[in-house]
């Protein structure tokens, strides 16, 4: 009996929604989940399908290190574990990570506009996320090694998205369900901006209205601290917008 199935089989669950839902370029993506002894990662390799087709069988067990635990020999960690294996060394509030390409906020990586926070009431979530504001990653490059994972997780600072110039996004959460919604949030929240920057020249809503969603806004943490430290909730359904978008991506 796998102690593990059921968190590989929601991992790759994950991998299956994003996939649907167009936020990663072919097969490149992961996801991951904390576990006993490590985390559980989509795994890269001959044997892999893509993000879009993951199976559970596709998800193997690595250390603390990202050093492979279990799994088949055609499937090794990805080259950008070090992604992982840093941020649940030096996040303790992190138990599931998401690297992937989403194109249209690459294309805000690439260029000097800024997403912005352009709505309110249309979608309280993606508010919070241009509230907050996502760290950036001013590098291109593949996080492949500890010297690059210790690098990438320090600029991530404590932010729930982390913009990667020219490369994708990562998104973490307290469950896999968080960081995924996340990644789909950061991406519906670009393609409203990028849509904006098409149709003229998008302006914030005012800083009264934002208050009303966020509370603490205007604070010198933005609000977005709890007194433990820990990020506050990306929203309050998450059970709901979880099963909208698994229905969406054709799960259940
Ligand atoms: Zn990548």
């Amino acid at each position: 009996m796998d102690a593990f199935a059921a968190q590989r089989e929601l991992v790759a669950k994950a991998c299956r929604i994003i996939g649907n839902l167009g936020l990663t370029k072919a097969a490149t993506g992961h996801i991951s989940a904390r576990c006993d002894g490590g985390f559980l990662v989509r795994a890269r390799g001959r044997d892999e399908v893509g993000v879009r087709y993951t199976t559970a069988g596709e998800i193997i067990r690595v250390d603390g290190d990202g050093e492979k635990l279990d799994g088949p020999d055609g499937l090794k960690a990805p080259q950008e574990v070090f992604i992982h294996s840093w941020l649940y060394r030096m996040r303790p509030e992190v138990n599931s990570v998401v690297h992937v390409h989403p194109k249209t906020v690459v294309l805000f990586t690439i260029t000097e506009k800024q997403i912005l926070p352009i709505f309110g009431a249309y979608d309280p979530t993606g508010l919070r996320l241009a509230v907050e504001g996502p760290a950036l990653y001013d590098r291109a490059i593949l996080i492949k090694n500890d010297l690059l994972g210790e690098e990438f997780a320090a600029a991530m600072g404590r932010a729930r998205i982390c913009l990667m110039r020219g490369h994708g996004i990562t998104t973490v959460g307290p469950t896999v369900e968080e960081a995924t919604l996340a990644a789909i949030k950061i991406n519906e929240l670009a393609e409203m901006n990028y849509e904006a920057y098409l149709l003229g020249t998008p302006r914030s809503i005012s800083d009264e209205d934002i208050k009303t969603f966020i509370p603490g806004y205007g604070r010198e943490d933005g609000g977005n601290t709890a007194s433990d430290g820990a990020m506050p909730p990306l929203m309050g359904n998450v059970r709901s917008s979880w099963r909208y978008y698994a229905t969406l991506a054709g799960e259940n």
